[in-house]
């Protein structure tokens, strides 16, 4: 059938008619909308059959996620830390009326992007072997530690969040996130197993789907020593997983501050338009520079440090600038900084060795 032959039928149509399909329409699409929201996530539809899954405040998702339409098979990135979450998104998914989730891609070991491989049962879970190895290992550990120290952990964290005072609404916004990150691990403690991944990537591969293909790059050691990210080269979008951070402060202790600058070049060099971060809103490539600004800050207070001769270890508190005063993860800030100067410490001394 060709498109031509839906003209003649258009123009039969009666113009009240036709309104009254567009109100129908609209009523619809807007009733399909408040089905898919989700207490943990928000949905950006951000390029035909391509979504980016949203965290929410206080909810169970904690990073983000993405959905890739692949035709008659769905793709998932970065399932969440809860499997409460993910079910959510399995929901949401047959909601949108798109295929089956055959694919599940983990960007890296952290368990905030790995622990709804299981709501995904049937799907081929896809990563690094490094990251694969990761999983199984830190995994079982965190599991243990969690079910030791987290009630202690949420009982200190709802009595810091108890004492901010009601105007200190910035505190306020950093300790509810760590708080409900907590509480959603813990919730979830009692259902999670384990899903390793069963798809090893190597460098680069292909998932061809008859709507659209998308690209598994392997980008080496970045914000941990593996990172895999997902492109979709037709719409130059990429899914960075914690590659990038936007409007939230990175983590660079699992890795160094030069990997993950080289990383970022080399997203940037990809040409992307849409870029999903592992944490924060929908960006572009603005966002990557952004990031890129920010280490160098880190790597300039780390150098500052060194030379006033203080050592880590001495230092209890960095005055962060007003421009990264307002993101999120702010405690991450001090601890990088403090890596940095470890990292350069020992750079130097292998120079001088
Ligand atoms: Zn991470």
């Amino acid at each position: 059938m060709k498109a031509g032959n839906y003209s003649s039928d258009v123009q039969a149509v009666n113009p009240r008619h036709y309104f009254s399909v567009i109100i129908f329409l609209i009523t619809f699409q807007v009733a399909c909308f408040a089905q898919i929201s989700s207490k943990d996530f928000e949905i950006k539809k951000l390029a035909h059959g391509v979504y980016a899954a949203i965290h929410k405040p206080g909810g169970r998702a904690i990073c983000n996620a993405g959905i890739v339409d692949l035709g008659n098979e769905t793709l998932v990135f970065d399932p969440f830390i809860s499997p409460y979450a993910a079910q959510e998104l399995k929901r949401v998914i047959i909601e949108m009326g798109l295929g089956p989730v055959k694919y599940v891609v983990n960007s890296h070991y952290h368990d905030d992007h790995i622990r709804g491989n299981q709501v995904f049962k049937g799907a081929s879970v896809y990563s690094t072997l490094v990251t694969r190895d990761l999983i199984e290992k830190t995994e079982r550990e965190e599991f243990k530690n969690n079910n030791q120290n987290l009630p202690a952990v949420i009982a200190k964290s709802d009595s810091a969040l108890a004492a901010v005072p009601a105007n200190d609404t910035s505190q306020k916004i950093q300790l509810e996130f760590w708080n409900s990150y907590y509480k959603t691990i813990l919730e979830s403690q009692k259902i999670l197993q384990t899903v390793l991944p069963d798809k090893i990537v190597t460098l680069r591969e292909t998932i061809k789907g008859s709507k659209q293909s998308v690209e598994l790059i392997d980008m080496g050691m970045g914000h941990t020593v593996s990172d895999l990210i997902v492109y979709i080269p037709k719409r130059k979008i990429i899914f960075t997983g914690d590659l990038l951070f936007i409007n939230n402060h990175t983590w660079i202790a699992d890795a160094s501050l030069d990997s993950l600058k080289k990383c970022l070049i080399k997203m940037k060099a990809l040409n992307p338009s849409i870029l999903v971060p592992g944490h924060g809103p929908v960006g572009n490539r603005n966002d990557i520079d952004v990031l890129l600004t920010y280490l160098e800050n880190i790597n300039q207070l780390a150098e500052a440090q060194i030379k006033k001769g203080l050592k880590p270890e001495e230092i209890k508190e960095i005055p962060m600038p007003a421009a990264y005063q307002h993101w999120l993860l702010g405690r991450f800030y001090l601890p990088n900084v403090k890596f940095q100067m470890k990292q350069l410490v020992s750079q130097k001394s292998k120079t001088e060795k």
